[in-house]
């Protein structure tokens, strides 16, 4: 009987005993030689691995996974003779005789090896290096990378790089360092690049090895390389053509994998979750829709359009409406809330801050035209007030409440919620903006909705918040004004309180936001009470100038803000985080003192208090950017009032993780995806997905098993990071 020999698919070689006890059998990220641990490797001892570990880099399999930022491209491209002096250059040289000589430093020892080849022959200096003269033998061939230039003794090559290549058998050395594109690896302190190619070139024949989640057909079908062989090619790719295809290739891998847990979160939430079936709009909203005071822009239509479509099914909605400050989202959210009404149940609006719960109130009161009576909800209710409030939401006679946190206390409950609006989600906890979602009648959730003026990157909305229908007002309604934007330098502060004071003379009033102080929030509080103070007495003595910051107390808060609603007070010194939402129409100039401190979106957002009106606006940005990012970042906001593209600069300034913090990015561990830049492969990971889940719903099918764990681990590390944030 003929005994049956393995072989290896990937390189046809016999497989030993060991190597078979080696094949990574049981995943791709764990188990077999990929789980081994990087001190497996020569020269990796606890200090190297320790020093890995700050990379992310503990196994062999996160070894071959971590990218390199750029290839080197060291090439022979010519022999010695064709070397422009000043050049920096790689050749393939023979050692013709080698010496070692003093230099005038005592303790400098320089190394000088005549080498050779055909093309001609030249002195190569090391600095320092006399120990390999025992190395350097006549007749040894090496590589070596270098810079040619005209000593006094004639041409010198020196040597910045070499390695032996004489030894062919041995393939640890065969141009790791100076041959062809040769990578370069983010570094952290006390581990080189150098040391992270050493590493690497020892793991790289494991990279057939490894096991490929995406099933075959779809790696013919996209033109994709094989996983092990991208593993491969990241590191020393034969082209950057190449290396090029082969990051597409595991970047596709993780949107993928990322797009189908998306996807399957969703549906399973939507299994989980049920709501009431709104059914169609009826009289009561049509006539309502009539009756606003204005025209509704084509994306506030659209907008209500869509969400009439979520919210006519069983499924809970679960959708998030994005526009600038003065967007009109709340007419939108109104639309819904109203249609809930309308079918018989209650809706509630949660705002992040009571000025903002009360700001919303105002609109909701204005647009519903006394259709109804509102409640308002919030910290400052009296006891009295908060129980009747109550006692209507539970026997379901206030039919829409608005609030802030105060209205996901236990003691509150509702006959029959079915819509829950979330305002500056971002601002809420991830409990607290859950928490109305208990509220609904029975089993039942209310259907969801989420504003917010914060611009979403289109990447993040597919990934971070993939799971939820985004809805987008682009336009901002007729009439609104573009808002002038000048970064102020110091020398230039006395003119621009001239500037203020002519259109304050104009009638029209002004915003000043002090410093922002992000460890002391009665720092700050001191700093607008003395900057109102020195602008009283100072600068704006002619005018009304009032102060507001989260250390007054609600009804001082309340006081500042009516007098300024009402044009009574000309000038408001505020903190930004005091008030995010509110809308005088008549204030027109905003100051942000050392707004080099902020970021995008933030600057971005108080200057949407401004440009409200029918007045010409001016947004002024007091700073002094000290690094290039900050003024990065002025720059995008003086060059343009379009929130969406600022989200895009912001992503690019500061890198994709950072714009929700790390952990709401959605994007813990990409190692090869990059956003913006990878966009439109993520475009096409969410289209695969959906067309490879709408065959085969649990990724049951053979070809889809490797899928699926990928798959189910990404779900269990995203509801691990859920429950930690
Ligand atoms: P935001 O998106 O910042 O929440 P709001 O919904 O508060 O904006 O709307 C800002 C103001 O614009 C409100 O006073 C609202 O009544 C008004 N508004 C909303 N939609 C329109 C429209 N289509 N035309 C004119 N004014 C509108
Ligand atoms: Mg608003």
């Amino acid at each position: 009987m003929a005994r049956f020999e393995p072989r290896s698919l990937a390189d046809g070689k016999k497989l030993s005993k060991n190597r078979l006890l080696d094949v990574n059998l049981r995943f791709p990220h764990g188990g077999g030689s990929f789980a081994q641990p990087i001190t497996v490797l020569k020269g990796v001892g606890s200090a190297v691995s320790r020093r890995a570990a700050r990379l992310g880099i503990n196994t062999v399999g996160d070894l071959l996974e971590y990218p390199p930022f750029r290839h080197d491209d060291f090439s022979v491209q010519r022999g010695l003779g064709q070397i422009a002096i000043g050049e920096e250059a790689t050749v393939l040289v023979e050692v013709r005789s080698c010496k070692v000589r003093p230099t005038r430093r005592r303790s400098l020892k320089l190394l000088e090896c005549e080498v050779s080849d055909d093309t001609g022959t030249v002195k190569a200096t090391w600095f320092n290096q006399a120990y390999l003269a025992e190395q350097l033998t006549p007749g040894v061939k090496i590589l070596v990378r270098g810079k040619l230039d005209k000593g006094r003794g004639g041409l010198t090559l020196n040597v910045l790089s070499h390695e032996l290549v004489s030894n062919a058998d041995d393939e640890d050395v065969q141009g790791m360092h100076t041959l062809g594109l040769i990578p370069v690896y983010p570094s952290t302190e006390g581990l080189t690049t150098r040391k992270l190619r050493q590493m690497v070139w020892q793991v790289r024949k494991l990279a057939p090895q490894a096991i490929d989640p995406i099933p075959a057909y779809l790696l013919k079908k996209l033109e994709l390389p094989r996983r092990g062989d991208a593993l491969d090619a990241i590191h020393y790719p034969a082209s950057r053509n190449e290396a090029a295809t082969a990051r597409r290739r595991l970047a596709f891998e993780e949107l993928f994998i990322q797009q189908l847990a998306v996807a399957t979160r969703k549906r399973d939430r939507q299994k989980q979750t049920k709501a009431v079936n709104l059914g169609r709009r009826d009289k009561f909203v049509r006539r309502w829709l009539v009756s606003l005071p204005f025209e509704l822009t084509a994306d506030q239509e659209t907008a209500i359009g869509d969400l009439d479509e979520y919210l006519e099914s069983e499924n809970a909605m679960q959708a998030l409406l994005m526009g600038e400050v003065g967007s009109g989202k709340t007419v939108v959210a109104l639309h819904a809330m109203l249609r809930a009404i309308e079918s018989g149940g209650q809706a509630a609006l949660m705002a992040p801050t009571e000025t903002l719960a009360n700001q919303h109130f105002q609109t909701i009161d204005s647009l519903t035209g006394g259709l109804m009576q509102v409640g308002q909800l919030t910290g400052s209710t009296s006891e009295r007030r908060r129980r009747e409030l109550l006692a209507g939401m539970r026997d379901g006679s206030v039919k829409l409440v608005v609030g802030t946190h105060a209205l996901i206390q236990d003691d509150i409950l509702f006959d029959d919620l079915r819509l829950a609006v979330v305002d500056e989600q971002h601002r809420f906890g991830v409990e607290q903006r859950t928490a109305l979602d208990d509220k609904g009648r029975g089993d039942l959730v209310p259907h969801r909705l989420h504003m917010t003026a914060t611009p979403i990157p289109r990447t993040l909305a597919m990934t971070a918040y993939g799971d939820l229908d985004s809805i987008v007002l682009h336009q901002l309604p007729k009439g609104r004004k573009t808002v002038k934007t000048w970064l102020v330098p110091e020398q230039k502060r006395a003119g621009a309180y001239d500037f203020i004071r002519e259109r304050l003379r104009q009638g029209r009033q002004c915003y000043i936001i002090c410093p922002l102080v992000e460890e002391s929030r009665q720092m700050e509080a001191k700093a607008v009470a003395e900057e109102r103070e020195r602008l009283t007495k100072g600068e704006l003595r002619d005018f009304r100038v009032e102060a507001m910051h989260g250390q007054m107390s609600s009804k001082q808060k309340r006081s500042a803000m009516a007098g300024f609603s009402s044009g009574d007070v000309d000038v408001l010194v505020a903190t930004s985080v005091v008030e995010v939402g509110v809308d005088v129409p008549n204030a027109a100039v905003i100051v942000i003192e050392k707004a080099e401190r902020y970021g995008i979106s933030q600057l971005h957002q108080l200057r949407g208090r401004i440009g409200r009106g029918s007045h010409e606006s001016f947004c002024m940005l007091f700073a002094e950017p000290s690094s290039e990012e900050a003024r990065r970042r002025l720059e995008a906001v003086v060059a343009t009032q379009d929130g969406f593209e600022l989200a895009e600069v912001d992503l690019q300034v500061r890198g994709e993780g950072e714009v929700l913090g790390t952990r709401q990015s959605g994007m813990p561990d990409m190692r090869f995806a990059r956003m913006p830049h990878d966009q439109r492969l993520l475009v096409e990971a969410r289209a695969l997905a959906g067309s490879v889940l709408d065959k085969d719903e649990d990724l049951e099918r053979a070809e889809h098993f490797i899928l699926r764990m990928m798959v189910q681990q990404r779900l269990e590390e995203q509801r691990s990071v859920a429950l930690a944030a």
